[in-house]
């Protein structure tokens, strides 16, 4: 048997599972990577999470290579292109079975029933595999058979499913290595009909995106691979007894930080379980505090995957609460360029748009306070916020991010309520107390003592080059909550 493994977002040798699964169903086989340009800039990524990418891809060839496994790469402009595309490349390998691991945004579900369908025609069966997630969307439900839409009632059914005191299966063994003649078996490269080759050769950007230039600088200051996930997840383990003491002060870097590799999948949603279950004692709610608490972090994103597939609509660039398409944002165009510029005047915020700007990641506390006060403090629609986050976070994934913002925008499932909206000066004193983050990224205002740095007062303004902020926090919280409040009514 001849198979061919599709990658996407599951960039590693061990513990993937269409990859196992092709291993060991197949005698000799291949791996193919498909670029979308156009429908990667639809979806909004932006140049740091396509660098993440193709440089994880390119680490990935090496490990094929060094077991004597060619992958083979092509630039298609969009997920359209793929199904035509995907049948001329089984034919020309003589291919006999095709292997994925599925994906659950509304166009890549799209994607892969064409290409199913597509491959059927020529009698190639496609298999796609649950991987992404720690128990496949769709087979969590209320009693009424409907997907959950609030967090803690789908974590408690996750909990009473997997509770079982095991640490978790162990994680699949990377493909064997395969004889020096495997590769001969395979050509160099092959001519498309649509004039796209298929290569050997990972290329450092494809059309439109200036991988080169910023992205790349981003990404080299992470580590890019299978094995520098791997060693970010053992260093975490060193340290997740305390994950739950210091995950909300940005100033402390004592989160995982494995978001970039998840996301790619460089490290496997389970290899992230194992490990905090082995510290919790088998359990999802265990002894330790620092493993459970971050088990809950890791059943949010299980959570927001699920919602994709149950409730396809978030994925249509709408509020999932209907009645919030009623919001009357304000959009005003300059508010906006002041908050992606990290120049609204309120130092919290514009450190954490500063941090996102300059090292393509944000600490999770400061995307919900920047996320608040973007929609509720300026009244702007959460999707210009949610498209911005796209463009520049390393670890950009659809789910993960729309969930984030319509909670934070009171428009999604088991959002925060209306009335409840930071306070990004409260927010400051409670987790940057001795403002060393503000420090770090707002450094016009490093002499300001420890008290005043938060909100600075009014004379600063015409000593330092920094802006008096952008609106009053508590007039405009209130007005935000007056808009929200008329929806009901
Ligand atoms: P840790 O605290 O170590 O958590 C471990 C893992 O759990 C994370 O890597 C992530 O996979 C998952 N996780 C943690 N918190 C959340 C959460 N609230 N929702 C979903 N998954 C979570 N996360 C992304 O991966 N990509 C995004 O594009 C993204 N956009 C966000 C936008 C907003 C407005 C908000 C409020 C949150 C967003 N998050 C996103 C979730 C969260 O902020 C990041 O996952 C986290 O900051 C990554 O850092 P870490 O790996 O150190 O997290």
């Amino acid at each position: 048997r001849r198979g061919l493994m599709w990658l996407r977002n599951d960039l590693r040798m061990h513990d993937n599972t269409a990859l196992y699964r092709t291993d060991r169903g197949c005698q000799s086989w291949a791996a193919v990577f498909i670029a979308c340009p156009q429908t990667w800039d639809s979806h909004g990524d932006g140049d740091n999470v396509v660098a993440m990418r193709l440089r994880s891809l390119q680490k990935l060839q090496q490990a094929l290579g060094q077991k004597n496994i060619p992958l083979y790469f092509v630039e298609l402009p969009g997920f359209g292109d793929v199904p035509a595309a995907l049948s001329q490349i089984a034919q020309k390998l003589q291919i006999d079975a095709l292997y994925a691991n599925a994906e659950y945004p509304l166009n890549e579900q799209r994607r892969d029933r064409a290409v199913r369908d597509a491959l059927k025609i020529i009698g190639v069966p496609v298999e796609y595999c649950s991987d992404r997630t720690l128990t496949p969307p769709g087979s969590l439900t209320t009693n009424s058979g409907d997907g959950f839409k609030v967090f803690t009632p789908f974590k408690r059914a996750f909990i009473a499913r997997h509770d079982n005191g095991a640490e978790g299966s162990a994680s699949l063994p990377a493909p064997r290595k395969k004889s020096a003649d495997h590769l001969a078996q395979w050509p160099e490269w092959l001519a498309l009909e649509s004039k796209h080759n298929l290569v050997r050769k990972i290329p450092e950007t494809v059309t439109g995106y200036g991988v080169a230039d910023g992205g790349e600088a981003k990404v080299l200051g992470w580590p890019v691979g299978e094995s520098a996930g791997q060693a970010q997840l053992q260093d975490f383990a060193a340290k997740i007894a305390d994950y739950h003491r210091w995950r909300d002060f940005p100033a402390h870097p004592n989160t995982s930080r494995l978001s970039p590799y998840l996301n790619c999948g460089a490290v496997s949603i389970r290899q992230c379980a194992q490990m905090a279950l082995a510290e919790n004692g088998g359990r999802w709610q265990g002894a330790s505090e620092g493993a459970s608490s971050w088990l809950n972090e890791l059943l949010w994103r299980e959570f927001y995957q699920h919602l994709l597939v149950h409730y396809p609509r978030i994925c249509r660039n709408q509020s999932f609460k209907p009645e919030t398409e009623r919001v009357p944002w304000s959009n005003n165009t300059s508010d906006f360029q002041r908050w992606c510029d990290g120049q609204t005047g309120v130092p919290i915020v514009d450190a954490a748009m500063r941090q996102l700007n300059q090292t393509g990641w944000m600490h999770n506390r400061l995307r919900m306070v920047v996320a608040s006060f973007l929609t509720k403090n300026l009244l702007t629609d959460w999707r210009k916020g949610e498209h911005y986050f796209m463009r520049q976070l390393l670890d950009a994934d659809f789910a993960a991010n729309n969930g984030g913002w319509q909670w934070a925008a009171s428009t999604g499932t088991d959002a925060a309520p209306y009335f409840r909206v930071f306070n990004p000066y409260s927010q400051s004193r409670r987790f940057d107390p001795d403002g060393e983050f503000i420090r770090t990224f707002v450094p016009e205002l490093t002499d300001l003592s420890d008290s005043d740095i938060h909100c600075p007062p009014q004379d600063l303004f015409s000593q330092v080059d920094y802006p008096p902020p952008i609106c009053d926090v508590t007039e405009s919280r209130k007005h935000a909550i007056e808009v929200f409040a008329n929806l009901k009514s």
